[in-house]
């Protein structure tokens, strides 16, 4: 089985199409949360990964737009583009959000699925092997995915105890007999690691093998769309250097 584990795509249409024809036959799409928020095509993104009939849990940018987070949490390009979301959802994409849940275990894939951490699977961002340490005590499957932060990258969970921090480059790959791993894919709508290509990662279950990916996509694009939807032009920017 290949599984294509997308987070963070954040309204973000080219790069996720990029991402989907990156990835070639797979048997399965995961989405890690945060479908929408940022970027100018919430309703087709949410298309896609319908259509597609992805599993997704829900990410804290996902609730903002239902108005079910508080915008006091968000900065102020952020809470601007969930509230102009908010207006573009269809009432069938907004109830298909509303739906979505905050973890997804599946005992025989090996893997439970959060947006933020198994602690707190909307707010907390697992950024340092104290926090994934944390984190790992409240998974009981080998692996956990995770998004949210938009680096690429892993917490290795030694049968010594260890906790080993890696940011994942294209072509590294984890192998889940080397420990219990916290695994995130970065971001495919809006890359924070330098790098502007879109992020994902393929899961082979029956391997136990993950394998970080980039593929480029037509940045100007989307840059294009966040401009005529009137969203901040910041937000446009920013996906050009991926920061
Ligand atoms: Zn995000």
């Amino acid at each position: 089985m290949r599984v294509a584990v997308v987070s963070d795509i954040h309204s973000n249409l080219a790069a996720l199409d990029a991402v989907l024809a990156d990835a070639g036959a797979v048997d399965a799409v995961w989405c890690l949360g945060d479908v929408v928020g940022y970027g100018p095509e919430p309703n087709e993104c949410i298309e896609r990964l319908r259509a597609l009939d992805a599993i997704c849990i829900v990410g804290n940018h996902d609730l903002a737009a239902i108005c079910q987070a508080d915008l006091d949490e968000f900065h102020a390009e952020a809470a601007a583009a969930a509230r102009w979301t908010g207006e573009q959802l269809t009432p069938a994409n907004r109830e298909w959000l509303a739906s979505r849940p905050q973890r997804v275990v599946l005992p025989e894939r090996r893997a439970t699925l959060v947006h933020g951490s198994p602690r707190d699977p909307i707010w907390e961002y697992v950024t340092n092997a104290y926090v994934a340490a944390r984190s790992l005590a409240c998974v009981a499957t080998p692996l956990c995915l995770i998004g949210h932060t938009h680096l690429p990258s892993s917490f290795l969970a030694r049968p010594t105890g260890e906790i080993e921090v890696a940011l994942r480059g294209p072509g590294s790959v984890a192998r889940l007999d080397e420990g219990q791993l916290l695994a995130n894919p970065g971001s495919v709508g809006q890359p924070r690691d330098g790098n502007p290509d879109a992020a994902y990662l393929i899961y082979e279950p029956e391997e136990g093998v993950l394998t970080w990916r980039r593929t480029p996509y037509p940045v100007e694009v989307t840059q294009r769309k966040i401009l005529a939807a009137g969203l901040p032009p910041r937000l446009a920017r920013r996906l050009a250097a991926g920061w």
